[in-house]
């Protein structure tokens, strides 16, 4: 499976997933149709497939208009308003890119009915904004005991297991975790690091779940109030 980050708006990475042996491509999150467009057609990966992981515009703004223009199958939670949505995805059920096989799992927080995708095989997530590298979403419809336990949940598959997460948030939320977090040398040393690949102008993920576990304070937060704690003070901490 080869997977290439589509860059759009400011900070958003829309994911183009391309499985070689059926030629089959799917996009994640496709805010904007024009530059992943462009990019499949550079590639020569026609997009047969729409994966969304929650409904704000940022993540399906584009669904329509690539639809219109490719005739992909759009999947999405069965729980949200998704453009286009032909399948409607809930816990359990499981999504196809050829012979790749994806679990769905809920993870609510951000939104209500956000989704997560998993390939266990390939070790590969699809997480949304649910977990950033180093960071979490905003809870904008979820409460904190859920988005706790969704973090959880995504930090309880392998370790080796990439998560692909919709932003580049990674340097403003070392620069949270450093500050919360100010003896964690793991931290420290990852908050260089990203200072590092952004000064070169490079993209910080997918992270890894063994990272995450190490150095995103959410994650490691011991129970749900010092997590929500944390998320408030994230919340006015600027960036
Ligand atoms: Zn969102
Ligand atoms: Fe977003």
């Amino acid at each position: 499976m080869e997977i290439v980050a589509v860059p759009a708006f400011s900070d958003n990475y829309l994911w183009l997933v391309h499985d070689e042996a059926s030629g089959e491509t799917a996009v994640v999150d496709p805010g904007d149709a024009a530059p992943v467009l462009a990019e499949a057609d550079k590639r020569g990966w026609p997009l047969t497939q729409v994966w969304n992981t929650h409904w704000h515009p940022d993540h399906t703004g584009g669904n329509l208009a690539i639809k219109e223009a490719t005739s992909a199958l759009i999947s999405g939670p069965a729980g949200e308003n998704i453009p286009g949505r032909d399948v409607a995805l809930k816990e359990g059920d499981s999504i196809h890119l050829g012979d790749r096989v994806g679990q769905v799992i809920e993870v609510p927080g951000h939104t209500l009915g956000h989704i997560a995708l998993i390939f266990d095989e390939e070790r590969i997530a699809f997480v949304g904004d649910t977990l950033f590298a180093m960071g979490c979403g905003r809870l904008f419809e979820g409460t904190p005991e859920q988005m706790y336990r969704s973090l959880q949940r995504l930090v309880g598959l392998p370790g080796d297991t990439r998560l692909y997460c919709a932003h580049e948030y990674t340097l403003s939320n070392a620069r949270f975790a450093a500050h919360a977090d100010p003896r964690n040398a793991a931290i420290a040393e990852r908050l260089a690091e990203v200072q590092r690949l952004r000064e070169q102008g490079k993209i910080t993920v997918p992270t890894t779940v063994a990272q995450e576990r190490e150095t995103n304070v959410f994650v490691r937060a011991t129970d749900e109030g010092e997590f929500t704690r944390l998320r408030k003070a994230k919340d006015s901490f600027g960036s």
